[in-house]
């Protein structure tokens, strides 16, 4: 019987399917991330034939060391920067992650940030309930219309081409992105125009927002230099991985208004935030939820489970990484 570990308590709709499968799943207990050790512990000398893992868990060479019976690690989530992936190729283990299902959820986020720091929601909100608002005033808590602003995309893959619709279609915005590779989609889709170059659209774009992988090429493409390209009227949102922010330099544009406001839903070293961040009124910030929403953690869960059963049984699983 194959035997498949599950790093901490995901939706059941794939451990159930794993369970159907008639594998022995074996869920993780602790309501927290397994720290390195608590992970190489958990999976020494128990053959697992795969493992199910998330964002949060580091899996690297110590990893496959500790389990070299491990076919498959499935990762929930379509990000992929938490594992090795040259060492997993180098060793034959297969690797996958769950793109797709979550893009709307997580191209709906983003517009919620958009619209939370633009119309100064969460700003307001506190305001509200700290018992401030004394009536109605033609000078309070003033915010921004988006609406037939430049909406600036930063990868405009799966997620970055459903905000660009989002913008076209929702607030008549003029879309422009940047791209490693030109995406003809998106401009017949919803007209966007390609710039290239990450300055340009930073120079340009009223509201920027990001959605490129983590990638040694993608770390801190936000720095000190290119939010001083960006206007001092300009919002900057990220919903896809916090290091491709320079955060400090961040704190330091939105102290020093460099650029409006921000909104993030993901950090540079979170949970932890950088010094400074969670006192300034110009920011949004939600902790790493874009693609929490009942359904889709359902089907991450569901496909994170279908590659482990491709895998297990010999075929290819759709959305191989590795
Ligand atoms: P995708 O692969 O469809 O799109 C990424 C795009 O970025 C691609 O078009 C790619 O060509 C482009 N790209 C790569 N390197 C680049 C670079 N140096 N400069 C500019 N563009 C570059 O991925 P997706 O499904 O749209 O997801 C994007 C990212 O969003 C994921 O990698 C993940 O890290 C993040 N994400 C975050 C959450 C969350 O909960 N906050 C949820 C899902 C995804």
């Amino acid at each position: 019987m194959a035997k498949v570990f599950v790093t901490r308590k995901i939706p059941e709709q794939g451990t159930e399917m794993l369970k159907a499968k008639g594998y022995e799943v074996e869920v993780s207990q602790k309501d927290g991330v397994l720290t390195k050790e608590e992970l190489i512990a958990a999976l020494s000398g128990k053959q697992y034939d795969a493992v199910l893992c998330l964002l949060t868990d580091s899996i690297g060479k110590e990893i496959f060391d500790a389990t070299p019976s491990t076919k498959i690690f499935s990762n929930f989530a379509v990000g992929f920067n938490n594992i090795d992936i040259v060492e997993a190729k180098a060793r034959g283990i297969v690797v996958t992650n769950t793109p797709g299902v979550l893009t709307e959820t997580v191209a709906e986020h983003t517009f919620a940030l958009i619209l939370a720091i633009t119309s100064r929601i969460a700003e307001g909100d506190r305001f509200t309930r700290e018992g401030k608002y004394d009536g109605w005033a033609p000078m309070m808590l003033l915010g921004t219309d988006i609406s037939h602003k430049t909406l600036g995309i930063l990868g405009a893959g799966r997620i970055g081409s459903r905000v660009a619709h989002h913008g076209k279609y929702g607030f008549d915005m003029n879309v422009i992105y940047y791209d490693v590779k030109r995406n003809e989609e998106i401009e017949q889709t919803t007209g966007a125009v390609y710039r290239d170059t990450p300055e340009a659209v930073l120079k340009e774009a009223d509201v920027v927002s990001i959605h490129v992988p983590l990638l040694d090429s993608t770390k801190h493409l936000i720095n000190k230099e290119r939010l001083a390209m960006m206007k001092p009227s300009a919002y900057i949102v990220n919903t896809s991985r916090g290091p491709v922010i320079d955060e400090v330099a961040l704190v330091e544009a939105l102290r020093n208004n460099v650029i409006k406001g921000a909104a993030l839903d993901v950090f540079e070293n979170e949970p932890a935030l950088a010094p400074g961040l969670a006192e300034l009124s110009n920011v949004v910030i939600t902790p790493h939820i874009a693609s929490a929403t009942e359904e889709t953690r359902s089907k991450m869960s569901e496909m994170a489970a279908q590659a482990i059963i491709d895998a297990l049984e010999g075929k290819n699983p759709v959305n191989l990484v590795s």
